[in-house]
């Protein structure tokens, strides 16, 4: 045997297809995105999709199509109503691109979801594999898909020495993922029984290869090598970072929010007044530091007081411990509040309602459960 595979023989990939069509006509799951080809429907699914759970996603992708049932009902919502419906998903990235590509279509594709891979592909928050799920499944274009679950499970079928992150790797999954679709009709069945192949039995530890459909073409199972192949990522590297979180009330005891803006990691999202203080070195120039990058911002000046909650989070290559302040406004100090800072003050009511960063909805919970209490 080789030690990679470069290409396969039209026989094998025949052979490949045929064992996966007929598992998958026996043993596919019946998901409510299944059973439509409408590409809208589609497309809502392969977002909620990412980076979530098949079973999470059913009611969210039933609430959504009733509240949005095309994309036009989408595109003219307002984003607030899409991130209430979206609550509890996470990644609200994902919600906002989805609201600005309805538009897009609404105004650019007469309120139809193009069907041209270009036209797709070139909407926010559409990459190559969302495209290619779409066409392939709604219309049965000929696109390859490469996903988590098809990545693992042609790194297995290839017996890929590279790792699948790396240049050489992605362009020979995709190359792969090319070879496996039939020349004419049949593309999106494939593309469904590979990922569901991919999902259901060739599982990142411990595969089940006694029970692959494929098991009879498959080098790393034939090699053993299931455990070594994909080859192990090398561990992420972190760069620590230290934030203030300002939770300040009024008399009336409602809490400052602000919304982020639209080049902030959680653009449209509201979220407590937040800074970075990693070069502080104690805890009374941390909270100096918020006061003064507070009134910068914001306008006013404020008086901070305990510190009453810390939290640890990561995003993307940063891990970050979030620690909430008590603040009030310094009414003595008049000023006039920055008005291009979108701010809210809020109610316990009204904040369990608005649609918060990860973070932000973390320490919330916190405080509301434990007003007037400290670390
Ligand atoms: Fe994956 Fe095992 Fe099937 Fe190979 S035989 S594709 S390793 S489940």
């Amino acid at each position: 045997m080789r030690d990679e595979i470069e290409f396969w023989s039209t026989g094998d990939l025949t052979r490949l297809r045929k064992l996966a069509t007929k598992w998958f006509s026996e043993n596919g799951r019946n998901l409510p995105w299944r059973l439509t080809s409408d590409p809208y429907a589609i497309w809502v699914s392969e977002i909620m999709l990412q980076q979530t759970q098949v079973a999470t996603v059913i009611p969210y992708f039933h609430r959504f199509l009733e509240s949005f049932p095309n994309v036009v009902t989408l595109a003219t919502a307002a984003l607030d109503d899409v991130y209430r419906l979206w609550a509890g998903l996470g990644y609200y990235r994902r919600a906002r691109q989805m609201h600005e590509a309805a538009k897009v279509v609404k105004e650019e594709h007469a309120g139809v979801f193009p069907t041209d891979f270009q036209n797709v592909h070139g909407l926010p928050g559409i990459g190559r594999y969302t495209a290619g799920a779409i066409l392939s499944f709604s219309v049965d274009q000929r696109q390859p898909i490469v996903e988590a679950n098809t990545q693992r499970l042609y790194a297995r079928l290839l017996h890929l020495k590279q790792e699948t992150s790396s240049k050489a790797g992605q362009a020979h999954l995709w190359s792969f993922a090319e070879q496996v679709l039939p020349k004419r009709k049949g593309s999106g069945s494939i593309n469904q029984a590979l990922m569901e192949i991919g999902s259901q039995v060739c599982l990142p530890k411990n595969p089940l290869c006694l029970i692959c459909p494929l098991s009879d073409l498959c080098p790393t199972f034939k090699s053993g090598s299931q455990a070594t192949i994909p080859v192990p990522k090398r561990p992420k590297e972190f760069t620590d970072l230290r934030e203030v979180a300002l939770v300040i009330q009024d008399k009336k005891g409602r809490i400052l929010m602000r919304r982020c803006a639209a080049e902030e990691r959680w653009a449209g999202l509201w979220d407590f007044p937040r800074f970075d203080v990693t070069p502080c070195r104690t805890a009374a120039s941390e909270a100096a530091h918020a006061a003064t990058q507070f009134r910068a911002r914001f306008g006013q000046s404020i008086l901070i007081g305990r510190k009453i909650h810390e939290l640890k989070h990561s995003v993307t290559r940063y891990r970050i411990l979030l620690q909430g302040y008590e603040a009030e406004i310094d009414s003595s100090a008049r000023a006039r509040w920055n008005v291009d800072v979108e701010t809210v003050w809020s109610d316990a009511e009204e904040l369990s309602s608005l649609a918060l960063s990860s973070s932000g909805k973390r320490l919330w919970n916190w405080v509301s459960r434990n007003r007037g209490d400290s670390v």
